[in-house]
Parts: C-alpha cells; structure tokens; sequence
C-alpha cells in the first residue's frame, strides 16, 4: 500500500508507475521495484574495477633484491616476486618495488 505524497490519497500501480487515484492531483511516482533496479544497473556503471596486476601486488614483506638498480631512483634494493608468465618452459619474471621511492618494473627476460 502506497500513500501519494501530495495530497496523501491512496496510489494505484499502473505499468512501472504509481498514481494518485485522486482525480484531482494524479501524481505519479515510479514504483519502489523500478528505483531499486535502476539503482542496481547505476551500481554495477559506477564502479571503475581496479584490477590488481602482478605488478601492483603487495611487496611488503616479499624477499629484498640487492643486484638491481631502480630505474628512477637509483637505490640499490628492491622486493621481488617471481612469478611464472610464460610458458613452462620459460624461466620466470622478476617484479620488483623499489624500497626508496616505490617504483615497479618487471624483470624482461
Ligand atoms: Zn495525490
Ligand atoms: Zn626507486
């Protein structure tokens, strides 16, 4: 049961929408079931997926490379991780995070 907010007489469901059955106001407003499935589509549009790539994983914590040399700071020390892209025969990538200034690169084989 639904009330209109304009002159408080009671709605009836016509299609999508609610009207007043008032002869004199006919508000309308669009039934709770819409809104909420507008709102669902809305969410879904909304959020940008930030997909987390190897290269954006935690470091922290991950074993210290010493024989690198940040591209952009020049530190000496980096975190790794090894991770195996290619195929089997391949030997695996190296990730690293800088521990000066942060910056990720991948080792190219
Ligand atoms: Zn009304
Ligand atoms: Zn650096």
């Amino acid at each position: 049961m639904q009330f209109c907010d304009d002159c408080g007489s009671m709605m009836k469901s016509m299609g999508s929408q609610m009207v007043c059955a008032n002869d004199d106001c006919q508000a309308t407003v669009v039934k709770d079931e819409e809104k909420a499935a507008e709102f669902v589509s809305t969410e879904e549009q909304s959020g940008d997926e930030v997909i987390e790539t190897e290269e954006g994983a935690n470091f922290e914590g991950k074993p210290t490379a010493t024989d690198v040399t940040c591209e952009e700071c020049g530190h000496g020390e980096a975190w790794y991780t090894i991770k195996q892209t290619g195929a089997a025969d391949e030997p695996p990538t190296r990730f690293f995070k800088c521990k000066e200034c942060g910056y990720r690169w991948r080792e190219y084989n």
